[in-house]
């Protein structure tokens, strides 16, 4: 694993690259931001966004979602995947909501993980983006982004990447840095083709350095 000085500096560069990151969920309130990051999970902001368009359009209250048949709700949202589970654990989530919090979404951590659905990524963004405190989520781009970089482990679990991050990056950093993260690993640092010929962090990026070579011995296998 690397310092943690050259971590930073690394989460520097993926800052100068992408200042403006911001969530890319469309909400107008915690509500509908709690919602839509249920339905990410395992599928596209994108994808969300255009299922939201109409959802949130139909659906404004913890109420109205539970006014309707399951089999309802699953078709509205039947274009993600999951979309069944989803469905009933968006209306567990309205009904804990009305249960605890006479419908509203609460605003402590603690309150959150607390609730039907919502686990610790979805927790954070809510605390972050809604609320405004300091919170950096883990989800897929932040995990691959940080273990290819080599500031946490392959092995690391999603707790142990969040426990790193934080104890690296300045606290009044985590949220930007969680979008700027998800911003890297969305357009840059992609899954399944990273742009290591363009990538400013290559000389320090031991996946960057693995790829580079592999790429070495198969041009050296082809020319023989
Ligand atoms: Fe990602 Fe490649 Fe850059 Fe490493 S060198 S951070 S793998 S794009």
């Amino acid at each position: 694993m690397i310092s943690k000085k050259k971590a930073l500096e690394m989460i520097d560069v993926i800052d100068e690259m992408f200042p403006d990151a911001e969530c890319e969920l469309v909400h107008k309130n915690p509500f509908e931001l709690t919602i839509a990051v249920l339905l990410s999970a395992q599928c596209t902001d994108n994808t969300v966004n255009k299922v939201t368009k109409s959802l949130f359009q139909k659906y404004h209250t913890p109420e109205d979602y539970l006014a309707v048949p399951l089999e309802e709700l699953q078709n509205d949202i039947r274009s993600i995947g999951l979309y069944r589970n989803k469905a009933k654990n968006i209306q567990k989530l309205c009904q804990s909501l009305i249960d605890q919090y006479d419908g509203q979404v609460p605003n402590t951590h603690k309150q959150l993980v607390g609730l039907a659905g919502v686990g610790q990524k979805t927790a954070n963004v809510v605390m972050s983006v809604a609320f405004g405190e300091p919170a950096l989520a883990v989800d897929t781009h932040v995990e691959r982004v940080s273990k290819r970089l080599g500031i946490c482990r392959w092995k690391d679990s999603v707790a142990e990447v969040e426990r790193k991050l934080t104890s690296i990056i300045p606290k009044s950093r985590w949220t930007q840095s969680h979008h700027q993260l998800i911003f890297f690993g969305r357009y840059h640092c992609l899954a399944k083709k990273p742009k290591c010929d363009a990538c400013p962090l290559f000389a320090d990026c031991r996946e960057g350095q693995k790829r580079h070579r592999a790429a070495l011995r198969l041009e050296g296998a082809t020319a023989q």
